[in-house]
């Protein structure tokens, strides 16, 4: 059995993302058969109890269309009108598309926060979850209409590798209007086994035009995916019937191997959390974390950034980069009094009783 055909054997949740370019035409509007093609290849995957999330791009660029513009517009609240009048359309034509498979289309509009707040988040997992079992495919977006730039994604690749993480999907498919990820010589790169610089290098970096993002956007999301133990493919969402001959084995787009470690659902909430700040590790506490063990204070040489006990940052080795990410038991001020320090020192330093023994558990740790 070939990688690819192990990799996408018996598969029970997947997350697919179709990008702005790949759902719209390039005179503007909906391309009403890719939409309904893309149904009726989802459809038969839920006819065959596979769970499925649909990541869907177009709501700025089908609302552009509707209001008349011709070019995207550069003011904020003009995308945002936009894509308000463009979501709609967008939902309207899914529904009517999946209605012939007497499956309902499920909304849900998030934005950065919603993967930010574990509660918003578990909440999200269950709204998704209860779609599925309503006969219901749940479609998201980025609520364009209400995030503005500070809290925008900006593109669904990576709300796609969220949501992925989130649902615990076996695989993320993200559908643009290129073959896969191309190599300088335009040649499809088949099987991606490591992130490494060398993929980083050799991809072709253009942007998307209708849509936001790109190779890059795309190499950061599945990157995400990968570390949580997932594959990914990336491939043209243009080529009709697409995800059926991907699933079935058909040797056209890049399959990006997943990480060796599946995480669990707590781990790969961490890594979807964006970071507070960083400590900075010596060699040695580098080495102990990667052997799966705690962080101790005597490890720590600095931090940076501001900071709350309980908050998720990022661990980085000087010279290594940045090395994994986990739930800090201090705040960055305490974290200033007792770097350095083995553990018994720490409460004189806190001026309490007693404290926690290290900085972050390894059960609250995720190593890159
Ligand atoms: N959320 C945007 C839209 O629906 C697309 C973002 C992207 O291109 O990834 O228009």
């Amino acid at each position: 059995m070939t990688d690819r055909v192990k990799t996408l054997t018996g598969l029970k949740s997947i997350v697919v993302k179709i990008g702005s370019n790949a759902l719209t035409r390039s005179e503007g509007g909906l391309d009403e058969n890719i939409l309904i093609n893309l149904c009726s290849n989802l459809a038969e995957l839920i006819q065959n109890r596979v769970s499925i999330t649909l990541v869907s791009s177009g709501a700025i660029s089908t609302g552009m269309h509707q209001l008349g513009l011709r070019v995207r517009p550069k003011r904020m609240s003009m995308l945002q009108a936009a894509a308000a009048v463009g979501q709609y359309v967008l939902m309207s034509h899914f529904a009517q598309a999946l209605h012939r498979y007497h499956l309902h289309a499920g909304q849900i509009l998030v934005t950065r926060s919603d993967f930010e707040d574990r509660t918003r988040y578990l909440n999200l997992r269950n709204c998704i979850d209860a779609l599925q079992r309503s006969a219901a495919l749940p479609i998201i977006n980025e609520n364009d209409a209400v995030a503005v730039d500070e809290i925008r994604f900006g593109d669904n690749d990576l709300i796609a590798a969220h949501v992925t993480n989130l649902v615990g999907a076996d695989l993320l498919i993200l559908l643009s209007v290129v073959d896969g990820l191309l190599d300088k010589n335009n040649q499809v790169l088949s099987v991606v086994h490591a992130m490494d610089d060398q993929v980083a290098s050799i991809v072709r970096p253009e942007k998307s035009s209708r849509g936001t993002g790109g190779m890059g956007s795309k190499l950061i999301a599945a990157g995400t995916v990968k570390t949580a133990g997932r594959p990914v493919l990336i491939a043209n969402g243009k080529t009709p019937d697409i995800i059926r001959k991907l699933l079935q084995g058909e040797s056209t787009g890049t399959l990006i191997m997943p990480g060796k470690k599946r995480l669990a659902a707590w781990d790969r909430w961490i890594m979807t959390h964006q970071p507070s700040g960083i400590v900075h590790v010596d060699t040695g506490a580098a080495a102990a974390l990667r052997k799966e063990k705690s962080l101790l204070a005597k490890g720590v040489v600095g931090v940076t950034g501001i900071f709350s006990a309980g908050d998720i940052v990022e661990i980085a080795e000087s010279g290594s980069g940045v090395l994994g990410r986990g739930k800090i038991k201090f705040s960055s001020e305490e974290m200033n009094k007792i770097k350095g320090l083995a553990s018994a020192q720490i409460p004189a330093a806190l001026q309490r009783e007693k404290s926690p023994e290290c900085i972050i558990h390894k059960d609250d740790l995720v190593m890159f």
